[in-house]
C-alpha cells in the first residue's frame, strides 16, 4: 500500500503545546496589560501568535509592544507555564458568552459570527448558527477556543518557549479595521528542538535569496518596473535558461513539442474555461482593446486548448504534449510579495498532454517520473507527494463526481506503479480536476511545494475538444496539466536558498574564473579562458589590479566552482593551478586535463567539483 497516513498537524501535540502557549503568553500580557483587548491566538507552522489591540496613545496611533516588553512578558509566561494549571474545557451559550466577554470587543464579534452561523473562531464558513460556544479556561485565563490543548501547563516546557517578534495586524487581515499589535512566538517539545529550530532561522536569514540575489547579480527589483515583478541579471538569466535548457532536452526526449503563445487573451476565453471569474480576485483589471476586453494571462491551458482545436485530431496525433515557458500573471498583494518565492508575474515550465482515456495512466506515469527524474538531478532527494483532491463541502470545484473520481483512481494507480507514497489532502484540488504535488524538503528541513501534475475531464468538456477515435466516431480527450520546477521563479528562488549560492558547476552562472597573477600573464589567461569557453564553459577573467590572494577571496564570495592560478609557470607548461569555492588546492594540472574532468562533470550534471 502507498498511501501514507501522517497525523495532520492538527491533531499533533506539537499544535496542543503551540496553541497552549499563546493562551499563557495571553494570560502574561493581561498582567502587564491589563486593559489589552483579545483577538485571536492560533498555531501556526513552526509556532503561534496572539493579536492584541492594546489602545492608542496621545497621537491616536495604536500602541505598541517594545522590545523590553516582549522580554517580560516571556520571563512572566516561563514563569506561569511551570506552575501546573490544568486546562479545562466547557461550553457557555451565546448569551452567557456575550456577557462573560462584554468588553472583548473582538471576542464579542468572533460570538456574533458564531451564533449567526457565518463563521469560525479562525474565520472559516460555518454551516449553521451555533448554540453553545466552546471555552478554555486554564487558572483565571478564559478564552473563547475550540482547542485542542495539552492537559496541564506544565507540558508546555519552560525552555522550548521563545517569543520572537512583534508586527502589526490588521484584525480579521482588513485594512479597514482596527491595527492590532501581533506577538510571534514559537514552541517545541523540547529545549534541543527550539535550539535547532533557532539555529535553522538563523541560517535561513544568512541564506536569504533576496541578500544572495543582490550580492551574486542574479536579479533585481526595481520599483519603477513594479514590486513583484523580477528583472533578471545576465547571471540569473544564465542560471534560469541553463535550467530551462535542461528540461527541453528531458522534453525532448520524452516526445513534447514546443508552442509559443501570447501573454493576454480575451476574456471570454478565461470565461469559457472558467478561470474568470473563479479567480477574479488573484487577476489584473482586464484591458480594453478595441471595444474587446482582455486579461493579462493567468494560466497557460485556454491558449494551448486552442492550438489543439487548431486542427481537427484523430487517435493518430494523441497523446499529444504541448510545451512551453509560459509566463503568467496573477495579483498579490504588495505585503505578501517576497524576492522571486512570491511575484505578481512567472513562469511556468507548463505543459499540457491532450490524451485518449486509455492513454491516462501511462501519461500520467510519464509526467512523474520526469518530474522524479528533474528532482534527482538537482539532487533533491529529500521530497513527497501529496494528492490534492476536492473538498465535497466546498463549491469551489467544477465537474461531477464522477469525473472526480476517474481523475483520482486514475492518479491512485499510476502513483501504485511507480511505486510512490503518497498523502491524501482534501480541498488542494485545482478547480478542475485533482492533483499530485511533488514537496520538497530543503536543507533547512523547510517544505516547499514544487512540482504538479493534474488530472482534468473538465476543461475538454468546456471547451468541447474531441478526436477522431478507431471506430470513426468523435471522443473527448483527457487532460493532464503539469509543470516539474512548477515556476521558474520560485524554483530558482528555493535553489539558491537550498545551495547557499553555490549551484552545482553545471548551474553555475560563471563556473570558472581565470586568475592571473601579474599584468604579463593577462594574455595567457585569456588563451585559456577562450579555449574553455570554446567548449562550453562559462569562464571569466579576473584581470583587475587586486593581488593573487584577493581575486581568489573575490571568486569565492561569488561562490565559483574553479579559480584557475596562472603565473610564469603555468604558462611555461600550458597548465593551469586549480582552486575550488570550497578552498581546496587541487595543484596544478595540464590545461586539457582540467578542461576534460569540468567538461565531464557537466555532462554528469554532478553535484561534486
Ligand atoms: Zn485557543
Ligand atoms: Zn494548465
Amino acid at each position: 500500500m502507498s498511501e501514507v497516513h501522517e497525523v495532520p498537524y492538527e491533531e499533533s501535540e506539537l499544535y496542543r503545546i503551540r496553541h497552549s502557549a499563546a493562551h499563557v503568553m495571553a494570560e502574561a500580557v493581561l498582567e502587564f496589560f491589563p486593559n489589552a483587548k483579545l483577538a485571536i491566538g492560533p498555531p501556526i507552522e513552526d509556532g503561534f501568535y496572539y493579536d492584541f489591540d492594546l489602545g492608542k496613545d496621545e497621537n491616536g496611533k495604536p500602541k505598541t509592544f517594545s522590545p523590553e516588553d516582549l522580554e517580560k512578558i516571556e520571563a512572566r509566561m516561563k514563569e506561569l507555564l511551570k506552575q501546573n494549571a490544568p486546562f479545562e474545557h466547557s461550553t457557555m451559550s451565546v448569551e452567557e458568552a456575550r456577557e462573560f466577554f462584554a468588553d472583548q470587543p473582538y471576542k464579542l464579534e468572533l460570538i456574533e459570527e458564531l451564533a449567526a452561523g457565518k463563521l469560525d473562531e479562525n474565520g472559516n464558513p460555518i454551516a449553521e448558527p451555533v448554540k453553545e460556544v466552546s471555552i478554555y479556561r486554564h487558572r483565571n485565563f478564559v478564552d473563547l477556543c475550540r482547542g485542542p490543548h495539552v492537559r496541564f501547563t506544565k507540558q508546555v516546557k519552560a525552555n522550548a518557549v521563545k517569543l520572537l517578534r512583534t508586527s502589526g495586524a490588521y484584525w480579521r487581515g482588513d485594512e479597514n479595521r482596527p491595527q492590532l499589535q501581533r506577538i510571534y512566538g514559537t514552541a517545541w517539545h523540547n529545549k534541543t528542538e527550539l535550539e535547532e529550530y533557532l539555529q535553522r532561522l538563523e541560517e535561513a536569514k544568512a541564506r536569504d535569496h533576496r541578500r544572495l540575489g543582490r550580492e551574486l547579480g542574479l536579479f533585481h527589483i526595481s520599483p519603477l518596473v513594479g514590486a513583484g515583478l523580477p528583472l533578471w541579471l545576465p547571471k540569473g538569466a544564465v542560471l534560469r535558461e541553463t535550467l530551462e535548457n535542461f528540461l527541453r532536452q528531458a522534453q525532448l526526449e520524452r516526445g513534447y513539442l514546443p508552442v509559443i503563445t501570447p501573454h493576454i487573451g480575451k476574456l471570454d476565453l478565461y470565461i469559457t474555461s472558467g478561470h474568470y471569474p473563479y479567480y477574479k480576485d488573484s487577476q489584473y483589471t482586464p484591458i480594453d482593446v478595441d471595444e474587446e476586453k482582455f486579461l493579462l494571462k493567468p494560466m497557460n491551458c485556454p491558449h494551448h486548448i486552442e492550438i489543439y482545436k487548431a486542427e481537427p485530431r484523430s487517435y493518430r496525433d494523441l497523446p499529444l504534449r504541448l510545451a512551453e515557458f509560459g509566463t503568467v500573471y496573477r495579483y498579490e498583494k504588495s505585503g505578501e510579495l517576497n524576492g522571486l518565492t512570491r511575484v505578481r508575474g512567472f513562469t511556468v515550465d507548463d505543459s499540457h498532454l491532450f490524451v485518449t482515456p486509455e492513454q491516462l495512466e501511462d501519461e500520467f506515469i510519464g509526467v512523474v517520473e520526469l518530474i522524479q527524474y528533474v528532482f534527482n538531478t538537482m539532487g533533491f532527494h529529500d521530497f513527497r507527494a501529496r494528492l490534492g483532491t476536492n473538498d465535497p463541502n466546498s463549491d469551489k470545484y467544477a465537474g461531477t463526481p464522477e469525473m472526480w473520481e476517474r481523475g483520482i483512481n486514475a492518479i491512485r494507480q499510476a502513483a501504485e506503479k511507480v511505486g510512490m507514497s503518497y498523502s491524501i489532502e482534501a480541498g488542494e484540488a485545482a478547480f478542475y480536476g485533482p492533483k499530485l504535488d511533488f514537496i520538497f524538503r530543503d536543507v533547512l528541513k523547510r517544505e516547499w511545494q514544487l512540482g504538479t501534475v493534474q488530472v482534468d475531464f473538465l476543461l475538454p468538456e468546456r471547451f468541447d475538444l474531441e478526436y477522431t477515435g478507431e471506430d470513426g466516431r468523435k471522443h473527448r480527450p483527457v487532460m493532464i496539466h503539469r509543470a516539474p520546477f512548477g515556476s521558474m521563479e520560485r524554483f530558482v528562488g528555493i535553489l539558491i536558498e537550498h545551495f547557499n549560492g553555490a549551484f552545482p558547476l553545471w548551474l553555475a552562472p560563471v563556473q570558472v574564473v581565470m586568475i592571473p597573477i601579474a599584468d604579463r600573464h593577462v594574455p595567457y589567461a585569456r588563451q585559456v579562458a577562450a579555449e574553455l569557453r570554446a567548449a562550453g564553459m562559462r569562464v571569466e577573467v579576473d584581470d583587475s589590479s587586486d593581488r593573487m590572494n584577493k581575486k581568489i577571496r573575490n571568486a569565492q564570495l561569488q561562490k565559483v566552482p574553479y579559480m584557475l592560478v596562472v603565473g610564469d609557470k603555468e604558462v611555461a607548461e600550458e597548465a593551469v593551478a586549480v582552486r575550488t569555492r570550497n578552498n581546496e588546492d587541487r595543484g596544478q594540472m595540464p590545461v586539457a586535463e582540467f578542461k576534460e574532468m569540468a567538461q565531464g562533470l557537466i555532462r554528469e550534471k554532478s553535484m561534486a567539483l
